[in-house]
């Protein structure tokens, strides 16, 4: 492939300084070229997306040779800090997105090396639908997170009204829609915030696990994000083994007095929630019967959540449904827990195995690759 009008990426400041030039600032991403006679100055400035390669070349004719232009364009290429300016961009995105994402788009940018493209990472979040259980102090906040990243289609679903006591920490509601359905209100506020995504309201109170079954079936999505608290003991057996038999990646997390975790199941490849409880009883018996007393008297959380707390602990999910889902990094949370204490913001690892015994996911396969 040829570049035909090479510019540097939008992402990285160009500073042109006395004897050298600097690509990118801050530790993670800069590039330093030593220029001692100041001739490759005006080849970095002209690499503005504005000239192609053939002006550059007539332009800097006796100060550079061709070769050299050559040469220096392949290596800032090769490394990631050009993109052809002459590439437009893909026609499923309007203009109106393509300002909305310009800064989603330069961090993809910063991913890619070559020709690769910025764009098929918020292509892939266009297309990805995701079902949110749970509208509540995580989950607004992850709901918002999706929204921002452009996710295309996100179906949530909760039977709670707004409350005042809620607004401690749930971002989506305001004063005046105290008492109206959080999953009506989302809807709204997800169309001002987002026109470009579909937004579907699932206005349901989910007691059982065939309900779990009859929400996904009915709503074919990408990813499950299950941030619902009641009814406790019960509902994340349910969305586990819901997901499991779906093979459908599940993303969960929950925010205690002190600290939030976070945790992920990958059918057929991690650990399942069950196979975590499973450790876990097993180390410690005594839980089996908190578990169970939970279960027969309907205890449900006594809620102390800040709102820093449901925000920090909702963006770490977030991070780690797109390094899953875009394969920007590894999974933080394959097969563990990340706990992270908010007196000191310490985190903790815990690690849970795929367990022989589990019934659930012991006959799973493998979440077939799909690019
Ligand atoms: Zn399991």
């Amino acid at each position: 492939m040829i570049i035909h009008r090479p510019k540097i990426k939008e992402a990285y400041e160009v500073l042109c300084l006395p004897a050298r030039i600097r690509i990118g600032m801050g530790l993670g991403y800069a590039i330093e070229i030593a220029d001692p006679e100041g001739k490759f100055t005006p080849l970095i400035q002209l690499l503005d997306g504005a000239h192609d390669l053939r002006e550059i070349i007539t332009e800097l004719n006796g100060l550079l040779t061709e070769q050299e232009i050559q040469e220096g364009v392949q290596l800032l290429l090769e490394e990631g800090y050009l993109e052809d300016a002459a590439v437009p961009a893909p026609s499923i995105f309007s203009e109106q997105e393509l300002q909305r994402y310009h800064v989603n788009l330069n961090y993809f940018s910063t991913l890619c090396k070559g020709f690769e493209s910025k764009y098929s990472y918020q292509e892939k979040l266009k297309k990805t639908h995701v079902v949110l259980l749970g509208l509540g102090g995580i989950g607004s906040n992850v709901c918002m997170a999706l929204a921002e990243l452009g996710i295309g289609h996100i179906t949530a679903v909760d039977f709670d009204r707004v409350e005042l006591r809620n607004l401690n920490r749930q971002v989506l509601y305001s004063t005046k829609t105290v008492g109206q359905l959080k999953t009506e209100v989302a809807r709204r506020h997800i169309a001002d915030f987002n026109p470009d995504i579909v937004f579907e309201a699932v206005n349901h109170r989910i007691q059982s696990l065939e309900e779990v079954r009859n929400i996904l079936d009915t709503h074919p999505c990408d990813i499950v994000v299950h941030v619902a608290d009641r009814p406790m003991g019960f509902i994340d057996n349910w969305v586990n083994e819901a997901c499991i038999e779906r093979r459908l990646p599940l993303f969960s997390g929950a925010v205690g007095k002190q600290n939030g975790f976070i945790y992920s199941v990958i059918p057929g490849e991690t650990a399942c929630y069950n196979c975590k409880v499973l450790q876990e009883t097993e180390a410690a018996p005594h839980l089996t019967e908190e578990i169970e007393f939970i279960r027969t008297h309907g205890i449900s959380d006594r809620n102390s959540a800040l709102g820093p707390a449901c925000m920090f602990s909702a963006y770490m999910l977030s991070y780690e449904i797109l390094r899953y889902h875009l394969k920007i990094a590894p999974l933080i949370t394959y097969n563990r827990t990340l706990v992270i204490d908010f007196m000191t913001f310490q985190q903790e690892y815990y690690h849970f195995e795929k367990q022989d015994t589990c019934p659930v996911c012991n006959k799973v396969e493998k979440i077939p690759e799909v690019s």
